[in-house]
């Protein structure tokens, strides 16, 4: 059984949640974290968890490509409902220095309201005893990685997993050794012209790989370009499996057990998995 870590199950893309259900169960993943990314999708996240709490845990978060539209009183908003309702984790948070700041705002500022943005939701993780799910994206250089590395490192209470994980084994380490924290991966590692990340997935030490889909997108061979589901967590797992000489069943054993830790799913949930 296989959880997918990371999806955005509130999206126009879908349309019947409970086919996505059924399939990503039939493809053996019956369970996944759906990461909000800005203020709208905040509360229909928190009603689709607690339609379907079998196959959905949600976290909250804004997305730092939503940084100019984000104001902090929209966060002390999204804080109150994290206050209110158990999540997995806050996320999908970060920074992202590879799309252009919008027209009427200066690169620098915008960079700096992404940066005052990720410190209130790690004080938010602190508070709350929940670890983050993080993005970074640079276009050129490290400044993306290397703000988001030190922003984390003042909070050793706190877990960061860098999700989508494209860096380097170096920045792998820095992530393992400073910040405690994991990577995971996407379908991007079943893609061609993906080898320098299939070797750190093959390096990456058991207790610190996850598994995900990054749902609607990214979606894996051999379903790349359509609409992805959790349930292709599944071929993600199996590329792991093969880049690292496990079996499949040993790979998900490892990456569910790591997902189970590290978002503090309830018993339940390891039970029925
Ligand atoms: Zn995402």
């Amino acid at each position: 059984m296989i959880i997918d870590t990371h999806c955005h199950l509130v999206h126009d893309k879908y349309t019947d949640m409970a086919q996505v259900r059924a399939e990503s169960i039939a493809l053996g993943v019956p369970h996944c974290i759906s990461q909000g990314t800005h203020p709208q999708d905040w509360l229909p996240q928190l009603e689709l968890a607690a339609a379907m709490p079998d196959f959905i845990t949600s976290c909250l978060a804004a997305h730092p490509s939503e940084a100019a539209n984000v104001s902090d009183e929209d966060f002390e908003y999204m804080a109150k409902l994290c206050r209110l309702h158990p999540q997995a984790a806050i996320g999908e948070t970060g920074l992202d220095y590879f799309w252009e700041a919008p027209a009427d705002w200066d690169e620098n500022a915008y960079r700096t309201r992404q940066r005052v943005l990720l410190e209130k939701h790690f004080n938010l993780a602190e508070e709350l005893g929940l670890n983050i799910s993080l993005h970074t994206r640079d276009k050129v250089g490290t400044a993306c990685f290397d703000d988001a590395f030190a922003i984390a490192r003042n909070f050793p209470k706190v877990r960061p997993v860098f999700h989508c994980f494209i860096g380097t084994q170096a920045q792998a380490e820095a992530i393992f050794t400073h910040l405690d924290g994991l990577i995971s991966f996407t379908g991007i590692i079943t893609f061609k012209k993906s080898e320098p990340q299939q070797q750190v997935a093959a390096w990456c030490p058991a207790d610190r790989i996850m598994a995900e889909t990054d749902s609607p997108f990214l979606s894996p061979e051999p379903h790349r370009g359509k609409l992805n589901i959790p349930g292709r967590t599944r071929f993600v797992v199996e590329k792991l499996a093969a880049l690292r000489g496990v079996t499949p069943e040993e790979m998900a054993a490892l990456t569910t057990a790591n997902a189970l830790r590290f978002f503090r799913l309830p018993p339940f949930l390891s039970q029925a998995l």
